[in-house]
């Protein structure tokens, strides 16, 4: 049952209502709305009449909740709750990525994984140390071990971190270490787990068990919400249907069944949706399209080998490629998938202006714009929190050009770094050095390569904006006399080859960059 109560009304008479209510043995849970402040009676209401309750000046409407789940229930707090993980808010207008692979393996596996979905946009980092396998011959997980290398991981790219317990002999490990608690689909209805975790502060993730109807989850839940903690994000990681093509079904009318009867965040797993990794990006803006709060995804840097679920696991340049469209997505249903810490840099990947930014901002979305000056702009407007930009060169002086733009536009410099900077003569594979006439570059790299230029009266020289940029031309010109001056990232990610490497004029050729913020 739920009392509405009139606005303005006395604190006395809310109380003597309120002690009525306790004296016919049940439990008074007050929401406090922004408009209204609503009662609900927590326990078996049948003894209490409508019109008996209605009686009390207090009140303005009761309402019979016939559903058993009552905390959960929409109808008890008719605003979306807001769930804080760490320093994310779940439920709110910003959509939450959670990424991570489905189980702990190394220290390099789930630190690396960590920074490139920290990078790509991930507000949070998963990872399985406890797993239940079907199998008792499959890989159980690191256990502790992993928790502490999920931790550390998870500190280190700044990422709150969530993983799975199977046993409440674990809850003292899991309240220590943990951010967000998972029960997994296996354990949903396992009740002596969900009534410690209840006695937690501890946000949980409720996974939907695979033969679970939406009400059995929401009991599930209404476990960890009697017991008073009230902190559970629900997840929809499909079920079992007659299907065997995908290896579960996803049911993604969970996400706005849910949403009607729960005022509680909700995920949604495509992952253990589908089972499949080219169906992850599909499923995923499926979820958000249908109004989910966010999504888990898994995310492996090999997925071949990886020691569980690696057929449903993207790599994280998937992932990087997956999240802008994931935002374009949000954006539609008025929500937000945040950038995140982000560092604008002159050029495309590859330019030594990124691989700089990359060293220097490693878990930071990197932002190419075409030039300095379009750089500083960015960073005095607030649009990129730093930017990166060269200052000096061994062979080929100071760039005037980018210290002149740092002082016009009053940035402060908060950090520097010297990149051992080597050139190389790319073009398309199967080029014939011989044929090369034209030599696309920066002006700063040509300089650089002064004494191999010389000895090639037959180049012709065209400055480009960037070294990457250059790179990407000859890549799309493809006619065979072209070439650039670029870097071998430059090179391998527009699939050129390199004629002539090292031909800067001397192997002692560093750059200095700068971190440039406002003051
Ligand atoms: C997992 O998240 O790795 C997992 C085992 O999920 P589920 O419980 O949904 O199968
Ligand atoms: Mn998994």
């Amino acid at each position: 049952m739920i009392i509405v109560l009139k606005q303005g009304v006395p604190e006395a008479r809310v109380d003597e209502l309120k002690k009525w209510i306790e004296s016919q043995g049940l439990v008074v849970s007050p929401i406090y709305g922004s408009e209204k402040t609503v009662l609900g009676l927590v326990g078996d209401t049948s003894c209490l009449s409508t019109d008996e309750v209605s009686m009390y000046e207090a009140v303005e409407k009761v309402l019979k909740v016939q559903e058993p789940f009552k905390k959960a229930n929409r109808k008890f707090h008719p605003e979306n709750t807001i769930i804080k993980v760490g320093d994310v808010l779940v439920g709110g207008r910003e959509l939450v990525v959670i990424a991570g692979p489905c189980s702990v393996e190394s220290e390099d596996q789930i630190t690396q994984i960590a920074m490139q979905v920290k990078r790509a946009g991930a507000s949070m980092l998963r990872g399985g140390a406890f797993k239940p396998r079907t199998s008792p011959y499959a890989f159980q997980g690191l256990r502790a071990e992993g928790l502490m290398l999920l931790k550390r991981a998870g500190e280190a790219a700044g990422l709150p971190i969530v993983s799975e317990i199977t046993n409440p002999i674990y809850i003292e490990l899991f309240d220590q270490y943990v951010d967000l608690i998972q029960v997994g689909a296996r354990n949903m209805q396992n009740f002596e787990l969900l009534k410690e975790l209840g006695r937690l502060k501890k946000p949980i993730l409720l996974k939907r068990g695979f033969a679970n109807t939406l009400e059995e989850m929401l009991m599930a839940c209404e476990y960890i919400m009697s017991e008073g903690n009230e902190n559970v994000i629900l997840c929809e990681r499909g079920i079992r249907t007659h299907e065997t093509y995908t290896r579960n079904t996803l049911d993604l009318s969970a996400v706005p069944a849910l949403k009607r009867m729960s005022h509680l965040p909700v995920l949604v797993d495509p992952s253990h949706g589908c089972g499949l990794s080219w169906m992850v990006e599909p499923l995923s803006k499926a979820a958000v399209a249908a109004g989910a709060d966010g999504l888990i995804i898994e995310v492996h840097n090999n997925p071949m080998v990886a020691l569980s679920d690696g057929p449903q696991s993207i790599t994280p340049d998937e992932f990087s490629y997956i999240m802008p469209k994931l935002r374009e997505y949000a954006r539609i249903e008025g929500r937000n998938i945040p950038v995140g810490h982000s560092v604008a840099y002159a050029g495309t990947p590859g330019s030594f202006s990124y691989e700089a930014a990359e060293k220097l901002f490693p878990t930071s979305a990197m932002v190419g714009l075409e030039r300095f000056e379009d750089v500083c702009e960015a960073v005095s407007l607030g649009k990129a929190e730093a930017g990166v930009l060269p200052v000096e060169n061994t062979l080929a002086g100071k760039v005037t050009e980018a210290t002149e733009l740092i002082e016009r536009y009053g940035l402060e410099i908060a950090d520097r770094l010297k990149l051992k900077i080597r050139m190389n003569l790319v073009a398309p594979s199967g080029t014939d050095l011989n044929s090369i006439r034209k030599i696309y570059s920066k002006d700063k790299a040509i300089e650089q390569c002064g004494k191999f230029l010389g000895e090639h009266p037959e180049y012709r020289i065209i400055p480009f904006s960037t070294t990457s940029a250059a790179a990407q031309a000859v890549s799309a010109l493809n006619d065979k006399c072209s070439a650039a001056i670029a870097s071998a990232s430059a090179a391998r990610l527009n699939r050129l080859q390199i004629l002539v490497s090292d031909i800067q004029d001397s192997d002692e050729n560093y750059t200095e960059f700068v971190v440039v913020k406002t003051k």
